[in-house]
């Protein structure tokens, strides 16, 4: 199971955009870490911005208001949950991590 939390050493993943999106836009303004754009053909996640939503949401909300479902976990940047605390940081300092997103 990708994503989830169940122990020390699970990996984590930062997400991707698969060519089936249809750029409709939805996900782009969702993203904490701004690390969604728009690319030639489809829209793009930056992986060294992508947090898999560590340190502000639950879920990822790319995902979750994707309307084909083609954000999805991308398992050539398996992160673990400290790796992505500690990017979520560097993106955003001096702020503190929203509670139950670590
Ligand atoms: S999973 Fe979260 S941090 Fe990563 S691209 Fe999607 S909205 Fe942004
Ligand atoms: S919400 Fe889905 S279909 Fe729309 S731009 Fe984002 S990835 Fe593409």
């Amino acid at each position: 199971m990708i994503g989830r939390c169940t122990g020390k050493e699970v990996k984590k993943v930062a997400y991707k955009i698969t060519e089936e999106c249809i750029s409709c836009g939805a996900c782009e303004p969702e993203c904490p870490n701004q690390a969604i754009s728009e690319g030639e053909t489809v829209y793009i996640i930056d992986p060294d911005k992508c947090t898999e939503c560590v340190g502000a949401h639950e879920s990822s909300q790319c995902a979750d208001v994707c309307p084909v479902d083609t954000c999805v976990p991308d398992p050539e940047h398996a992160e673990t949950k400290e790796q992505l605390l500690k990017k979520w940081r560097g993106l955003h300092p001096g702020e503190e991590p929203a509670p139950g997103t670590y």
